[in-house]
């Protein structure tokens, strides 16, 4: 049994699994009450620091029932968005969190399963009327990869500027901060409810980062109460564990490897990855985390309680829930969640 609050948004049945018919009343009824009233718009927490996982599915595979990588972090409500694979938007409006009150977007790195939805959010946000600034924060290229959201949304800028006479343009509200991949946790944004530091993880390989300039990065999300950690896309990584010291969640990415090797060869004899397959093997089996490594990581840090996302291969494989729960449970003795889309922590 899941001992954080976990639910999974629109799932009375889970909600009743979770904690029993009184529990998931007692905890969650402001939204189950709005559940009822739209079921098609539930309610997010208003209230503490919560997760909600809006894409679980690892690697750039988008399926029905995972998306692609992105969390929301909402603190007393206010939204927070950690990655934006493909899928992110729609997992938002579906979670009931409003896409135009987004004000900072954290990047983890830069590969499309964390980034490819930018686009549809930021100009989305602005077609729906968002009039305030924008933020997106991350590893190298993020600053310009927004420059390249404003050029994808120019000629849509342009009709709607004429054609409904509005006069805020998305150039004045979205900005790009790129943020430097240190070796020891870093602060990289505060307000008034939230800190955040980062530090560089270990997804790009030594001998990749010699001939590019692009990085990976874990954040840590601290606010009143209550410490969250995203692992971004990473193998073992001993910045991750100090980054994650004594936090209470660690949502950190996972890979059963012979299970991804499996669907990987029926992926390959469909036809994907034909221009090297046994190069995007390596990278998937050198620079993601081993459900074991997971579980190690979080024992490192002592955190409170393990939640697995990014997972490998995740809706590629129909595998039991104890496939991924129970190698990390070897390695760590506090609680693990296996992630799904939707799931509030
Ligand atoms: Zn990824
Ligand atoms: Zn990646």
């Amino acid at each position: 049994m899941c001992m954080i609050r976990c639910v999974t948004l629109s799932r009375r049945g889970a909600l009743k699994a979770a904690f029993g018919a009184a529990g998931a009343s007692a905890i969650s009824r402001s939204f189950l009450v709005q559940d009822g009233a739209s079921a098609q718009s539930p309610s997010p927490p208003s209230t503490g620091v919560r997760v909600v996982l809006l894409g679980t599915q690892g690697g750039p595979n988008y399926t029905a029932t995972r998306g692609e990588c992105a969390s929301a972090l909402l603190v007393e409500g206010v939204p927070y968005l950690v990655d934006c694979g493909y899928g992110t938007l729609a997992a938002l409006k579906k979670a009931g969190v409003n896409h135009r009150q987004i004000a900072y977007v954290f990047i983890s790195h830069l590969h499309d399963d964390h980034t490819a939805d930018l686009a549809a959010l930021l100009n989305r946000q602005w077609t729906d009327g968002r009039i305030e600034p924008t933020t997106v924060i991350g590893p190298y290229g993020t600053a310009k990869m927004v420059e390249a959201v404003i050029a994808f949304g120019e000629a849509n800028t342009a009709i709607r500027l004429v054609d409904e006479a509005r006069s805020v343009k998305p150039s004045d509200m979205f900005t790009g901060r790129d943020i430097a991949a240190t070796s020891s946790p870093a602060e990289v944004f505060r307000d008034d409810r939230l800190t955040v530091r980062a530090v560089e993880n270990t997804h790009y390989p030594a001998e990749s980062k010699q001939r590019m300039p692009y990085r990976s990065v874990a954040y840590r999300c601290d606010a009143p109460g209550r410490s969250i950690v995203f692992s971004g896309d990473t193998s073992y990584s001993s910045g991750l564990v100090t980054l994650a010291k004594e936090a209470d969640v660690l949502v950190c990415e996972a890979m059963d490897v012979a299970a991804m090797r499996k669907a990987f060869e029926g992926m390959v004899a469909r036809g994907m990855y034909a221009d090297n397959p046994e190069g995007v093997w390596r990278h998937i089996v050198n620079t993601h985390t081993p459900l074991e490594d997971a579980g190690r990581m979080a024992a490192e840090a002592g955190v409170r309680t393990l939640v697995l996302t990014h997972i490998i291969p995740g809706a590629l494989d129909s595998l039991p829930d104890e496939t991924y729960l129970a190698p990390a449970r070897k390695t760590f003795r506090g609680e693990v969640v296996l992630g799904r889309d939707q799931l509030v922590l």
